[in-house]
């Protein structure tokens, strides 16, 4: 997303002039955190592991396969990545509702498991920006004091939260911390996705609409609980470009093309992030306002919004099952309004299609 005025007054309010310093410097590291990691694959030593560093990373990996349960303190907990969720969601996981495990198209899961493996290959290279390219590795791990890179469960934390006169609790993974050779007092958080929708899609999102905003809700519960308020989210496509230019190849339609003017599209992007005090507290009020629906015990009242954040839930039958008639007759009513308007297949419609269709 390109700086402007009315991107940074989406994202800031009206703190939006102030921060114009901070996210114009933002979109700078950002170019070098790029410009770090097209160095490190452009070298042939990037197809190789170098054994100490991949040992000690595997090893890091082995020390925390294991469960360390919750603390059982009646907390409503949140994970960072999951602080996006409905009111209903939140109160079926948090009722111990029975995980529904439907089989999915086999595909979806392949894609799943590239998305797993892909990062942690991701944090073996971070790992090794120092050994392949010296005083050019700007950005590196963080480490514990243990000396473990500081990823994923190394830097597990669950915090409770007391806000607007609620508890809950918010435990937060990242895909890691980074270190920042021009400036030793900064870390930043470092978060992952992988796209599988495309690399003309993924670059005409990303140039829209920046990072997602389930994302920045992510990386905002993550700066609550480390006190860091900067970092960045790399999106990368699993499509990757054409391996050779194909803006002269005439089967590959206009909309198609992985080129561009002699050079491939990006398919690696990190967009910078910078947490306000306003952001932290928007996102605190959700929560501790979903937590009080929890706590409060009763089922909270369905709406056609909701409807946009069904994709990943497990409690689909369950959902249905439990609408009032009266939930279920509005919906319905929306759904034939949408279909003789504009809004006919178009997404929300879609959404709330589908809900409909689920079989309870
Ligand atoms: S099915 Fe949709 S509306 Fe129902 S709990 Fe899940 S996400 Fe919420």
């Amino acid at each position: 997303m390109t700086l402007n005025n009315d991107a940074l007054n989406v994202l800031y309010g009206n703190n939006s002039q102030s921060l114009f310093d901070i996210m114009e410097e933002g979109e700078e590291l950002a170019r070098s955190f790029i410009e770090q990691m097209d160095a490190y694959y452009a070298s042939p030593l990037s197809s190789f592991q170098d054994n100490i560093i991949a040992r000690k990373f595997y090893q890091q990996k082995i020390n925390h396969i294991k469960i360390v349960p919750y603390p059982i303190d009646g907390r409503v907990t949140f994970g960072a990545s999951g602080t996006n969720k409905c009111d209903r969601e939140i109160f079926f996981k948090n009722a111990k509702v029975k995980v529904e495990k439907t089989p999915d198209i086999p595909f979806r899961g392949r894609q799943r498991r590239v998305g797993s493996a892909v990062i942690e290959y991701l944090q073996l290279d971070i790992a090794h920006m120092e050994k392949r390219l010296g005083k050019d590795a700007i950005f590196t791990f963080a480490t514990t004091g243990n000396g473990d890179y500081a990823i994923e469960d190394a830097m597990q934390v669950r915090q409770v939260i007391e806000h607007n006169g609620v508890k809950f609790a918010i435990t937060v993974k990242p895909d890691g911390i980074l270190n920042y050779a021009n400036d030793p007092t900064r870390r930043f958080i470092f978060e992952y996705k992988t796209k599988a929708s495309g690399v003309v899609e993924m670059n005409g999102k990303l140039d829209f609409g920046g990072a997602q905003a389930d994302h920045l809700r992510q990386v905002t519960a993550e700066a609550i609980v480390y006190g860091i308020n900067e970092g960045f989210i790399v999106y990368e496509s699993m499509h990757k470009p054409s391996w050779f230019s194909d803006e002269e190849r005439k089967s590959v339609p206009k909309t198609r093309k992985t080129w561009h003017n002699g050079k491939p599209l990006p398919d690696f992007r990190a967009m910078y992030f910078y947490i306000t005090d306003e952001m932290k507290t928007a996102l605190l009020d959700d929560l501790a306002r979903q937590a009080e629906l929890v706590y409060n015990g009763e089922i909270p009242v369905m709406n056609v919004e909701m409807t946009s954040k069904c994709g990943f839930c497990p409690f689909k039958s369950h959902c249905k099952s439990t609408l009032t008639n009266a939930e279920l007759t509005h919906l319905i009513e929306v759904e034939k309004t949408m279909a003789s308007s504009n809004m006919a297949g178009k997404r929300d419609h879609t959404n709330l299609r589908n809900y409909l269709a689920e079989g309870v």
